[in-house]
């Protein structure tokens, strides 16, 4: 619930007011799991709260860490039984989260484990806030950014994204700054635009992946329904409503899209923007034949695109020796529950 939505479900119950800004502090300020930890709500109120509403937070089920860097990777479980994953890394700047929106994904991209086997269902608010309140929880950490890289399509599942994000950054919960949360999407042309006029100073990630029309389709289903024009106008006018620079994710396939006339093309599609490219060397998945350009390869497109005065940084990869490629977690443990 919203803060208001909040105040109207304690003035149903006959409380008072302020009522409302002590449950909203527990709810996601310090979170807390169950009403009874609420110690500063009378105990008849608790078991009010209790009979009326329901605080459900997503399980851990499995916790993997890393040696190397500190990343750790979780597996939760959901209460109808789905499980999600999301990753908890350091950065200079802070702790960064990376929430799955949707119970796997309808958006086919052909490199993407998470997508393999479809969607299942939309994440709730609650669910997407409640994998950042768990790892901030079990890592006992401040989280100060988030990313809606995880599993699932962010703009597919739009209005709980929107609610999400609010609720995330009310100055009476998390306070995150919009400028803290970026939301990555395959293209949905639509919902880019209507997220432009939200008011937010959310960033922008855009799964480019390919220069072309042709090239991108047969990367990404999602480009036969939206044109790569159309997809980069509606970038731009983001870009122009919010002042936000937009991000551009390229994952780098060997010998599919990663050659200098590859590079020379990207540049071309986005110059004149203020934007930011993210090479992503592709993390292989077992039932696709797709694998990253070897070191040198990836550090010339680089350099390519750094000749035409492009800001471009390299995906650093991080958590590798827990299995940290995109989706991989909930594969593996869903793999296994199934020769059990
Ligand atoms: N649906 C959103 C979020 C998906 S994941 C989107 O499409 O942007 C975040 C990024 O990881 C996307 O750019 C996605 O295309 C990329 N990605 C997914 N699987 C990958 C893989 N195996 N290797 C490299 N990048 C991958």
């Amino acid at each position: 619930m919203t803060y208001e939505e909040l105040s109207a479900f304690v003035a149903d119950m006959g409380e008072k007011p302020f009522r409302a800004g002590q449950l909203f502090a527990w709810l996601h300020a310090r979170p807390v799991s169950s009403f009874d930890q609420m110690t500063d709500l009378s105990a008849a109120l608790r078991a009010s709260l209790a009979e009326r509403a329901k605080l459900v937070s997503p399980v851990p089920v499995q916790v993997l860490e890393s040696k190397t860097d500190g990343t750790k990777k979780y597996l939760f479980a959901l209460e109808d039984g789905n499980v999600i994953e999301s990753v908890l890394m350091k950065y200079s700047y802070g702790w960064s989260v990376c929430v799955s929106s949707q119970v796997g994904c309808r958006m086919g991209c052909r490199f993407c484990a998470s997508t393999l086997e479809g969607r299942v269902r939309d994440l709730a608010a609650s669910e997407m806030l409640g994998q950042i309140y768990g790892i901030s929880a079990h890592a006992g950490v401040r989280v100060s950014h988030v990313v809606v890289m995880g599993a699932g399509e962010p703009l597919d599942n739009y209005d709980n994204l929107l609610r999400f994000i609010r609720l995330l950054c009310d100055p009476r919960g998390q306070n995150l700054s919009g400028r803290a949360v970026t939301v990555s999407t395959c293209g949905l042309v639509p919902q880019i635009r209507r997220l432009a006029e939200e008011g937010l100073q959310i960033t922008l990630a855009l799964s480019l992946h390919a220069s072309s029309q042709e090239k991108r389709e047969k990367l990404m289903p999602i480009a036969k329904r939206y044109a790569l024009g159309d997809v980069m106008a509606a970038c731009r006018d983001y870009e122009k409503a919010t002042g936000r620079r937009i991000t551009f994710e390229y994952s780098l396939v060997r010998g599919v899209n990663d050659t200098d006339a590859d590079a020379k093309a990207l540049a071309a599609l986005v110059r004149g923007m203020r934007c930011h490219i993210n090479l992503i060397p592709v993390n292989p998945v077992k039932e696709r034949n797709y694998r990253a350009p070897d070191r040198r390869a990836v550090l010339a497109f680089q350099n390519k695109l750094e000749k035409s005065g492009i800001n471009v940084t390299i995906r650093r990869e991080m958590g590798t020796d827990i299995g940290g490629a995109c989706g991989q977690l909930r594969k593996s443990y869903l793999e296994g529950s199934r020769q059990e």
